[in-house]
């Protein structure tokens, strides 16, 4: 068996680049690295990579996470600035045996050591919604408003389970603000002899369940990916609100070491792409019911098609 999911529809073309060379027998952590480069590239996914929103000072900062199911290695970016992908950064720290997780200054020391494409990650684009978001700052704003990280598991056919994550975190987010993502067992978590798990949501919130080591931890207590995912979040939703009086979005996707995928979400609007050795690639829209089940439909071509437009719609400003 091999197979790849990813949270969002942004993450479909790397998906689907990644189950060709899974297919080809590529290893799970070329194929995970290839399909969020993808990801990353692309400029006009705003919140991930090139054309990610930039932090308060209008500053592109970003965050990535890399982990290696058979050796538990993981290495891990926070704060990163002008590299073109910080996925391969993390994915070379995970090779190192201390040091594994760099932030800010030091993260690009060591990024430009090893001689990592730099690039400047701020596009005019992004500049755009920056300068729209300052007005509508004045207005009334949720600190919270628009995510999307790119979060995926990878099975390859030898068995070999890899969990990585890239993003540049919170529109607006403070300097030196990092969320789960590059957190181990918060953002990502893999196990190859169980599986894997990512999330993608309001960080300050996933890091308090630890959710992505919770869905493996369930998996290993023998939950399908569904219901692991699906009492991970239904768990952690409930606990937030009774503590807290409110809950940050959650959404996760999980896979295991059979290639049995699933999701689930608290907010409505969550999507996920998968490919498998049984099942094409394919873009995914979860609904939530009332009990906390999430179920699952294949987004159509007009849905499709309206995601892109929408993404590559010029940026309105009044
Ligand atoms: N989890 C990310 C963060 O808090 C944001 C996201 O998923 O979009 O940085």
């Amino acid at each position: 068996m091999y197979g790849i999911i990813a949270t969002w529809r942004m993450a479909k073309e790397g998906v689907e680049l990644a189950d060709q060379m899974l297919k080809n027998g590529e290893v799970s952590g070329k194929a995970i690295e290839a399909a969020i480069k993808a990801v990353e590239d692309f400029p006009y996914y705003k919140s991930v990579g090139y054309g990610g929103l930039p932090n308060e000072e209008q500053i592109v900062e970003l965050d990535a996470g890399y982990m290696d199911g058979d050796t538990m290695s993981v290495g891990a970016l926070g704060a990163i600035k002008d590299f073109a992908n910080p996925i391969s950064i993390a994915k070379k720290l995970s090779e190192e045996k201390v040091n594994n997780v760099l932030v800010g200054a030091g993260a690009e020391k060591y990024a430009r050591e090893m001689k990592f494409e730099e690039k400047e990650m701020l596009t005019d684009r992004a500049k755009a919604f920056y300068r729209k978001r300052k007005k509508e700052l004045d207005k009334e704003l949720k600190p919270y408003d628009g995510h999307d990280t790119v979060g995926m598991v990878c099975l390859d056919t030898a068995g070999t389970v890899t969990a990585a994550t890239s993003t540049s975190g919170l529109f607006m987010k403070r300097s030196g603000r990092v969320g789960d993502s590059p957190i181990v067992g918060s953002g990502f978590y893999a196990d190859s002899q169980v599986g894997g798990a990512t999330a993608t949501g309001l960080g300050e919130d996933l890091m308090k369940g630890c959710i992505s080591y919770e869905i493996v931890r369930l998996m290993v207590e023998g939950l399908t990916p569904q219901a692991a995912c699906e009492k991970a979040v239904t768990d952690l939703d409930r606990k937030l609100r009774e503590k807290r009086g409110e809950a940050g979005d959650l959404s996760v996707v999980a896979m295991n070491c059979k290639g049995e995928f699933g999701c689930a979400t608290n907010i409505g609007g969550f999507s996920f792409s998968v490919a498998t050795k049984d099942q094409e690639p394919v873009v995914y829209l979860v609904t939530r019911e009332e009990d906390g089940h999430c179920s699952f439909r294949e987004a159509d071509q007009e849905w499709l098609e309206e995601y892109m437009r929408v993404r590559m719609a010029p940026v309105e400003e009044s």
